[in-house]
């Protein structure tokens, strides 16, 4: 405060004293407007999971019918009949993945799961496991460098790192995806970069992306819901780190995760 206050040594003490009241209301303002901003943030993650959760049983009934209609009046169903019962599965499906796609965001920081050391090498081995099929299917190089120890909880970071990962198999360029994982250590903090060499992102969309939903593509293009990046990013901030992209259309896309160095086995496990 001293230092903010060096430039008005000349104003009298009155109207420091004035100053000073004025700095403390406002810093009364932002403390409860932060505190308002938590409280409607927690209503509408508590919003998204009640209604995504409980959407999911008339959608089970709407879906169990139409598959018994298919079914049984397969016989007087002509064919125009046969492709509008096609497009209505086609809808219930992806309204099913999009639900639970919500439900697994609206679950980030529920849980109540601890924060441990968690050894990344072992994450990205579990990840690499899991994608075997895409990574086999389209021809990707996947090349890991060393992997840090970082404090974090271990499924939410399966969960973010196969997402980068499947994104960087999935937009790829005109040639085979190659990705690389590397670590770099920053003070206090492991920058750990998914870098690729696919179709790029212009530098227009490099927040919206991060955003529920959006998606610069159509379904027919690269399939997906768009929850995968802001995703990821509840999972890093939920962890006291950050996540950014650096890119260029056609030269690829990198994806910087700031997560705290996870070495200092001594903390006690906090609850997030
Ligand atoms: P989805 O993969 O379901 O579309 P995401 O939230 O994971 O949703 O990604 C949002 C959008 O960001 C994608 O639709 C795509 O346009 C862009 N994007 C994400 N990852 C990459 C990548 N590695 N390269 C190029 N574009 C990407």
């Amino acid at each position: 405060l001293g230092y903010l206050l060096k430039p008005f040594t000349d104003i009298g003490l009155l109207s420091q004293v004035h100053l000073l009241h004025q700095l403390g209301q406002t810093h009364k303002q932002l403390k409860n407007r932060n505190a308002e901003l938590e409280a409607s943030n927690r209503e509408l993650e508590q919003f998204a999971y009640v209604v995504s959760h409980d959407l999911k049983s008339p959608l089970r009934t709407i879906t169990g019918y139409c598959k018994l209609l298919a079914k049984h009046c397969a016989e007087q169903f002509d064919a125009k009949a046969g492709d509008l019962m096609h497009i209505v599965l086609g809808g219930t499906d992806r309204m099913q993945q999009l639900i639970d796609d919500l439900l697994t965001y609206s679950r980030v920081g529920r849980m109540g799961q601890a924060v441990e050391a968690v050894d990344l090498s072992e994450t990205l081995s579990r990840v690499v496991d899991n994608l075997d099929a895409a990574i086999e299917e389209s021809g990707t190089t996947i090349d890991i460098g060393e992997m840090p120890m970082v404090r974090g909880i271990p499924l939410q970071l399966d969960q973010l790192f196969q997402n980068l990962i499947d994104n960087a198999i999935k937009f790829q360029g005109e040639d085979p995806p190659r990705i690389h994982v590397s670590a770099q250590r920053i003070e206090d903090t492991w920058q750990v970069t998914v870098a690729d060499n696919g179709i790029g992102i212009e530098a227009k969309y490099f927040d919206e992306i991060f955003g529920v939903f959006q998606r610069l593509h159509t379904r027919e293009e690269y399939a997906g819901t768009g929850i995968g990046l802001a995703l990821c990013q509840k999972i890093v901030n939920h962890q006291g780190g950050r996540l950014w992209v650096e890119s260029e259309p056609g030269k690829g896309s990198k994806f910087h995760v700031e997560l705290l160095a996870g070495e200092s086995e001594a903390d006690p496990a906090q609850q997030m």
